[in-house]
């Protein structure tokens, strides 16, 4: 079916549109105005339409995940769990009938010998896939690919276990691109950013927290790298909430923050997401993460680009779309828009 909508946002806004559904499946279809198209359509839903709202760094390991639609998320990026479990998940999000989000995963984490989180309470051992050779991250890549993931973990944690070599880091790296999965790194301890960058790694699974970042790295890293910004891990206070990724240091949330706000003035690509399952984090949409990346100066529509990766695609669709009353102009009114469902919206449509 066609239908028309208020306003819509698929990687910026497009005003007035014209949306399919197809196969189960929401695509956008165009704009309204001064298309021939509008005659056709089945209906107009009196709503502004976003493409998902996703969180891309969560442990569905960790969380009740039915309580996420409902929780204002759409879909997510699972970023490490068992991998016999977590390669089975992006089925379950995709099927019609399912109360979960639309999910993709790495599967597990991968580390050196012993290193972060083999040694962690939170992950079950299964988790952190040890590699200690190119050879041998090849061989677990690869059959987490086989198994459904999408994207490559892995890990260089100095404040938590060893961390490969400058030659290793760059092999294993180069072995997930030769197998097309991009590069997520948990990178934490002093120096273990500018590593992740020179062996090509395309994403942080947080803002860097460990220490203030140079202006020269940052100049490299906002044209190739993107960011994933877990900011409401840390207490503003620098307690920690609990997460076993999260430094504790007093200083770790205006040391990220200010990263992260340089990082975006100077272009830097970021994602919103949340490390949801450590720590005591709320299901769904974070206000505070949100007040958190306006704080580091992203403002609403920069906010909701980090928000709804990829869905300035033309090939972007998906089986289910965030709705909200009009354009908001504050995180609080961003934070009003709530999950449904395709056959929900095309009900709507009068
Ligand atoms: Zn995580």
């Amino acid at each position: 079916m066609l239908f028309t909508c208020d306003d819509a946002w698929f990687g910026g806004w497009r005003g007035r549109s014209i949306l399919r559904i197809e196969a189960g499946r929401l695509s956008y279809a165009g704009p309204a105005e001064g298309t021939s198209v509008e005659a056709d359509v089945d209906g107009h839903v009196g709503a502004t339409v976003l493409a998902p709202l996703t969180d891309s760094h969560v442990h569905l390991g960790l969380i009740d995940v039915g309580a996420l639609v409902g929780g204002g998320i759409a879909r997510v990026v699972d970023l490490g769990w068992d991998p016999a479990l977590a390669t089975t998940w992006p089925a379950r999000g995709a099927a019609a009938d399912s109360d979960w989000p639309e999910v993709s995963t790495s599967g597990g984490l991968l580390c050196a010998p012993g290193g972060y989180p083999s040694r962690s309470a939170w992950a079950p051992p299964a988790a952190a896939l040890e590699a200690a050779d190119a050879a041998q991250a090849r061989e677990v890549l690869q059959s987490l690919q086989d198994r459904g993931a999408t994207v490559a973990k892995i890990t260089l944690n100095t404040d938590a276990g060893p961390v490969w070599d400058d030659d290793l880091l760059a092999a294993v790296v180069r072995e997930a691109h030769d197998l097309g999965l991009p590069v997520v790194a948990h990178a934490q301890g002093v120096g273990q950013t500018r590593r992740a960058a020179r062996a090509g790694v395309d994403a942080l699974a947080h803002t860097p927290f460990s220490e203030r970042l140079d202006d020269d790295l940052l100049d490299d890293l906002a044209g190739r790298m993107t960011w994933i910004s877990t900011l409401a891990i840390h207490d503003r206070d620098g307690a920690g909430t609990g997460g076993s990724s999260a430094s504790a240091a007093a200083s770790a949330y205006p040391t990220a923050v200010d990263n992260l706000a340089r990082f975006h003035a100077r272009g830097g690509h970021v994602l919103y997401g949340t490390d949801l399952g450590n720590g005591d984090l709320p299901v769904g949409l974070n206000g505070r993460e949100l007040a958190a990346l306006a704080e580091a100066g992203l403002g609403t529509d920069a906010i909701l680009h980090a928000l709804t990766p990829g869905s300035g695609e033309p090939t972007f669709d998906t089986r289910l779309v965030s709705l909200i009353a009009e354009r908001p102009t504050t995180v609080a009114e961003l934070a009003a828009a709530r999950v449904t469902t395709l056959p929900e919206l095309a009900r709507s449509a009068e």
